[in-house]
């Protein structure tokens, strides 16, 4: 907060990481041209990016959610142990579940942010108000889940009107956004909507992503899982439309392949670490680790999944659109 008790908000340029690495407008990192992404991969010593799970628990029931197996919440203390075995890392999700819906939020926030770390929320924003003004200027964005207009969003998440003021009330304090929306062949329609409804709210990017088999996702109606081919249709359609209306923010559309496969590490409640998804895996997790027991790099070194790693947060194995105020991948 300013002397004012006005909220700071992060200012909209690239952060030099080093090695070649930035973080920019478009709440994702980036790389100058000409780095080898394999050669950055095999000489890290820890990964860019984390989840770290704060709860499992949520006050949605999502159609397409994979973290529906639920857990005890991890205390402050095991999550003071994991923060410090994660030193080296850049990025880490304080995610869920629903991560707002700890009380203790706030002290979480503060625990990570004294160690450096890019943080990033990604949250349903319906516990918004409760937590905001705590946690603004210590987060580098809040990834709000939201797809798209209220009778899609209300059909496939939860409730648009509960997300919706959460939205603002983060806005209000000063935390800059992304939108995340899951897509389904039946809300290939609505896609132009939820880019249109990013650009209104000033939104960094609009993560698109696919339905992972597990969870409740195993019960949706086979249809809902669209080809890599309309995927690319899907994107190639609105990048034009991003062009016509002068959309500002960045587009990001990952779908499941081999080149994704494991690409993120996802820390549980318990400290749990795993390669994620991991297709033939049990539950998509291939364990790797536990951060309650060992630091970081620790389980960096057996991490099999290097390469797919760095490719998918630098943008080299996903589809992306640059934010319009800058950017490369
Ligand atoms: S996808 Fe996220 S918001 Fe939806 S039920 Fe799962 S944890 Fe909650």
């Amino acid at each position: 907060m300013t002397d004012l008790g006005l909220p700071i908000i992060p200012p909209r340029r690239s952060l030099d990481l080093g090695s070649g690495l930035s973080f920019g407008a478009g709440h994702h990192f980036t790389v100058e041209p000409g780095i080898d992404l394999w050669d950055l991969a095999r000489n890290a010593t820890a990964p860019i990016s984390v989840i770290k799970q704060v709860t499992k628990r949520c006050d949605f029931d999502c159609s397409f959610c994979s973290e529906i197996f639920q857990l005890p919440d991890p205390s402050l203390e095991q999550l003071e142990i994991m923060r410090n075995n994660l030193k080296g890392t850049r990025r880490i999700f304080l995610s869920g579940g629903e991560p707002l819906m700890r009380k203790d939020f706030g002290d979480i926030v503060d625990m990570y942010a004294d160690e450096g770390f890019i943080l990033a929320v990604p949250t349903n924003a319906t516990h918004g108000l409760q937590h905001a003004k705590r946690i603004a200027g210590k987060i580098a964005f809040a990834n709000i889940g939201l797809e798209g207009p209220r009778g899609i969003t209300n059909r496939v998440r939860g409730d648009y009107d509960k997300v919706m003021p959460g939205v603002r009330a983060l806005q209000d304090a000063g935390i800059p956004i992304s939108l995340s929306a899951v897509v389904y062949r039946s809300t290939l329609g609505a896609l132009p909507f939820t880019v249109q409804i990013a650009d209104v709210l000033n939104a960094g990017k609009v993560k698109l992503i696919m339905p992972l088999r597990k969870g409740n996702a195993l019960k949706l109606d086979e249809n809902e899982f669209i080809t890599d081919g309309e995927a690319a249709d899907a994107f190639s359609r609105l990048t034009e439309l991003r062009t016509t209306y002068q959309w500002n923010p960045a587009i990001r559309l990952t779908t499941w392949t081999e080149e994704n496969e494991g690409h993120m590490i996802v820390v549980e409640p318990t400290g749990k670490t795993n390669a994620w998804p991991v297709y033939n895996a049990k539950d998509l997790f291939e364990p790797i680790g536990n951060l309650l027991e060992e630091p970081i790099q620790e389980i960096w070194k057996r991490y099999r999944f290097k390469e797919n790693h760095f490719r998918k947060y630098l943008g080299a194995s996903i589809r992306t659109a640059a934010h319009a105020g800058g950017g490369s991948a």
